[in-house]
């Protein structure tokens, strides 16, 4: 296949790229490197069926030759990031994922959209299954993401039943590995990072709301399961073994060996109290699930983290 990455040089888009050169396909990068950075990319420069362009997918895109696939990973994706960049991350999610949907539609192409368990809110169902419609504020500081997503899989759906593109949805719940942007204010990065500096870990709230945390190489294959399946309704793909936020700190200052210790912050507007991925539909129709145990997926990270902070 030749396959379009649109956020390519982000932290998820990033490892697609490196998933599809090793199964032999040719990998077209597109990223405006807001959020993303060419050091996640550097290791493919020169490669044969790799390419990069340097462009905002709100923009008309225009690409020369066939195309087989578009991966619309390109967004803000940590709630700080989002919340620095709100007009942007509304455009990339709604004019972005047009753009893409429209290159997709000229192109003959299969589009697969990286949506979001942000679409479930602050949930009342837990844990989430691909059948609940979701809490969301849509004027509170989240609703930038949160809308933008719900607006693309709104019109990826359109594109799929109107013009008949080939359209999957992918809901990614909290994912984390190497690449992660240290200062993207996510919880893992912060974590780590205040962990290997002796610097308190900053727990927002009381640290009782949860989340599930899926490693990025079990993530890159269920998206690749979906991408190539027949499934054309969203499929939920992450981690369901739930933690604590405030179990996730004392995992991490365990892991690091570090002394550092654990202060409260203020909760973050309309912060999702709990999330944790139903994965029956991906079990059963992708035949997928996460391998990667937290410990194991910590530790590499880890290793990244180290190398980068020194
Ligand atoms: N969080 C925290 N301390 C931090 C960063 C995040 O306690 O330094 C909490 C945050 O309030 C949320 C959870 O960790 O409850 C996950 O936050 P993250 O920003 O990683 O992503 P989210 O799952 O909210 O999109």
């Amino acid at each position: 296949m030749r396959v379009l990455v649109t956020g390519g040089a982000g932290f998820l888009g990033s490892h697609l790229c490196d998933f599809l050169l090793k199964r032999d396909h040719e990998v077209i990068c597109m990223d405006n490197l807001i959020t993303g950075n060419i050091e996640n990319i550097s290791h493919l420069s020169g490669h044969e069926r790799f390419s990069f362009i340097k462009h905002d997918v709100t923009e008309y895109i225009f690409l020369p030759g066939g195309l087989d696939a578009v991966l619309h990973f390109a967004s803000p994706a940590s709630p700080v990031d989002y919340l620095e960049l709100p007009i942007q991350t509304l455009k990339v999610g709604s004019l972005g994922t047009h753009k893409a949907l429209g290159l997709a539609k000229e192109k003959g192409a299969r589009l697969l959209l990286a949506s979001t368990s942000e679409v479930y809110g602050d949930p009342e169902i837990h844990p989430q299954a691909e059948d609940y419609w979701g809490n969301v504020n849509p004027i509170g500081p989240r609703g930038v993401y949160d809308e933008a997503k719900r607006f693309a899989e709104a019109m990826t759906m359109a594109y799929h039943r109107y013009h008949g593109v080939e359209t999957r949805i992918v809901r990614i719940f909290n994912t984390y590995g190497p690449r992660m942007r240290l200062n993207d204010g996510r919880v893992v990065p912060n974590f780590i990072s205040q962990a290997l500096s002796g610097k308190p870990i900053t727990v927002y709230g009381d640290g009782s709301q949860t989340r599930s945390f899926c490693f990025c190489s079990d993530l890159v294959d269920g998206i690749y399961r979906l991408l190539t399946s027949d499934v054309d309704t969203p499929v939920n793909i992450g981690n369901p073994t739930e933690f604590s936020i405030m179990e996730f700190a004392r995992k991490v200052i365990e892991i690091t060996g570090s002394a550092s210790e654990i202060i409260y912050k203020d909760l973050p507007e309309d912060d999702p109290k709990v999330r944790r991925p139903n994965i029956g539909k991906a079990r059963e129709l992708l035949g997928w699930e996460p391998k990667v145990e937290l410990d194991e997926g910590l530790k590499k990270t880890l290793e990244y983290f180290r190398s980068r902070v020194n």
